[in-house]
Parts: C-alpha cells; sequence; structure tokens
C-alpha cells in the first residue's frame, strides 16, 4: 500500500536485499551496470563483488561521470539470451556534479521491458516519502522507482525508512515469488522481532503526519526552526544553571542526514557552542561522551557544540 508493489519480501539487511535478488534473478547470467555506479556502500560491501558472490557475471557499461541509453542497448545486443538483469545503483552516500549523464529510470525500463530483461534498483536509502516536503533534498522513493518501471526495487529499513535493520525488497509477484524461493532466502531472512518492528514503522507511514511525528528519523530532519530554536534555548539555559564555569553560546550549525543518505544535505540549524574556565573542548566531549545517558557531540572552533536537533 505504501510503495504500490505487487509483493514485498523482508530479508535482514539491505545488502542482503540486493544479494538474493541477484542471486534469485540473474545467477550464471549477465548484469548489466554503468561504470558510475559500481559504488562501495561500506565495510566489504562493493557492487562488483556482491555480483561475484550472487553468481552473476558483472557487464559494465558507459564511463565513470556519463552512462548513455545506448551504451546499455549495446550491451544487450552483445549478450541477448545471457543478460540476466539490468542493475541500477542509486547513489545514495554520494553525488557526482558537473559533466555528467544517466538515463532516466523510466527510460531505462522501457529499455528492459523491450528486451524482457528485469529491472533491479538498489535504492539504498529507502525513501517511502518525499523528503522534500520536509524542505530536504528530493530523493527517490521507493514509489517513483516502481512507478517509473523499475521490477524489482530493494532498499535499507534502517536509514531514511527510520525503522529497524532490515532490507526490502519489492516488486512484480512473478519475480519475488522466484526471490522467495531461492535457498539464500531462508539464511537471509529477517527474525520475528525486527519483523515486528518494522511493522510498527511502516504502519506509521499510513499517516504522513503521524510518521513524521512519531518516527525519530524523520522528526529529527523535520525539526522546524523554531521547534530547533527553543530547544537550544533551555538547553543553554539549564546547562549554563547547572554547571559552574560554564559558557553557552547559540551560534549557527550545520548538520548532517548521516547514515549514508543525503550526502550534501546541511541540516542548518542552531547549536549550543560550550567552554568552560577549566576544561578544554576534547575534555568537555569525553565528560559528555560517559554522561549517562551518553551526549554526543562535535568540537567546531575550539569549542565542544551540541546540536539540539
Ligand atoms: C546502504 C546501502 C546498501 C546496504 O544496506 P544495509 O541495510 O546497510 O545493508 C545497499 N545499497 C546501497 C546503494 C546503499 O546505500
Amino acid at each position: 500500500r505504501l510503495t504500490g508493489a505487487e509483493a514485498a519480501l523482508i530479508v535482514n539487511n539491505g545488502a542482503a536485499a540486493i544479494l538474493l535478488a541477484l542471486a534469485a534473478i540473474a545467477e550464471h547470467k549477465k548484469v548489466i551496470v554503468s561504470r558510475g555506479e559500481l559504488v562501495e556502500i561500506g565495510g566489504s560491501f562493493r557492487v562488483p563483488e556482491i555480483m561475484e558472490m550472487s553468481g552473476a557475471t558483472l557487464v559494465e557499461v558507459g564511463a565513470t561521470n556519463r552512462t548513455h541509453l545506448r551504451d546499455y542497448e549495446k550491451a544487450l545486443a552483445k549478450h541477448g539470451k545471457d543478460t540476466g538483469a539490468i542493475l541500477r545503483v542509486h547513489r545514495s552516500n554520494f553525488r557526482m556534479q558537473g559533466f555528467v549523464q544517466q538515463p532516466e529510470l523510466a527510460e531505462l525500463a522501457a529499455l528492459a521491458k523491450r528486451h524482457k530483461v528485469p529491472l533491479l534498483e538498489d535504492l539504498g536509502s529507502g525513501a517511502l516519502v518525499d523528503l522534500a516536503m520536509f524542505g530536504l533534498e528530493r530523493e527517490p522513493t521507493v514509489g517513483d522507482s516502481l512507478a517509473a518501471g523499475a521490477s524489482v526495487v530493494t532498499c535499507s529499513g534502517d536509514k531514511l525508512l527510520g525503522g529497524a535493520q532490515a532490507g526490502l525488497v519489492l516488486g512484480e509477484r512473478a519475480l519475488l515469488a522466484q526471490i522467495r524461493r531461492h535457498p539464500l532466502a531462508r539464511a537471509l531472512r529477517a527474525d520475528k522481532l525486527a519483523l515486528a518492528a518494522l511493522e510498527a514503522t511502516l504502519s506509521l507511514y499510513a499517516e504522513p503526519e503521524r510518521a513524521q511525528a512519531q518516527i525519530p528519523t524523520l522528526a529529527m530532519l523535520s525539526a522546524s526552526p523554531a521547534e530547533l530554536a527553543a530547544r537550544a534555548e533551555r538547553l543553554k539555559s539549564e546547562l549554563v544553571a547547572r554547571v559552574p564555569g560554564l559558557t553557552a553560546d547559540i551560534v549557527a550549525g550545520e548538520g548532517e542526514v548521516g547514515g549514508g543518505s543525503l550526502p550534501l544535505q546541511k541540516l542548518r540549524g542552531p547549536v549550543v557552542a560550550l567552554s568552560h574556565a577549566e576544561w578544554s573542548a576534547a575534555e568537555l566531549e569525553s565528560r559528555a561522551r560517559a554522561a549517562d545517558p551518553p551526549v554526543i557531540g562535535t568540537i567546531r572552533g575550539g569549542r565542544f557544540r551540541l546540536d539540539p536537533r
């Protein structure tokens, strides 16, 4: 209901989702990927390596900065029936700017359909709602990708979606049935507690206002300037009242989304900058970190900063 997908499967995480989708759909076959999308997500998760593990063979097309529809067309013509899928990997944790080009997802989907080859998209961050409504950079949603014609979309449950660690596989019923039947599906399945936690988060998405208010990730990303200013004021006055020798000022700060999502997005807002008559910024930082509960701040310009977001 939230994405328009015909069918869905939940696995342990986003990496598992793409590994399983590739193994089930394209094992022993070629998978066409743009050279601009051979990305590393973190740890040892890299697209070419995941591809190798899945048993599919990588066919690189295009160049680092520019890949055209005709590059995919040429690869399809060359590999014909050996082609298992076209894979698109969303650049969720980095951006490329300047002399860049890639086909629209809908164009790629139309090409895939003409050649009767599934189009898989690894969306990474997993936005379910348009983040532009919170004043953030636009990130393609799972629904956008499926509407544009992707056969199967995979994403993470615990990045922008804001839920439990999980991987979502969504798309066409017949392909999802094939994915569910693959032996890896059992090895990578999510456990009941994760499913219960994910379900609780997803049900909040039924009403966007509730999702925004109650899912911590969305609540933090969409906090209003007035709300943040009030929190900063309170933080400043209570800290100064309780800690002798502390000086606090409210200054303009820029936070980051983190979690490999919206890499260029700056989260502007007031932050509380602290200094102390006897303790250095590093000492303030380590005291805050060792507190119960631990408080995480940053050091900028020689002062310890707390972001009320
Ligand atoms: C984060 C990410 C993954 C992995 O998701 P996890 O849930 O962290 O395993 C896969 N692909 C892309 C493009 C990602 O950004």
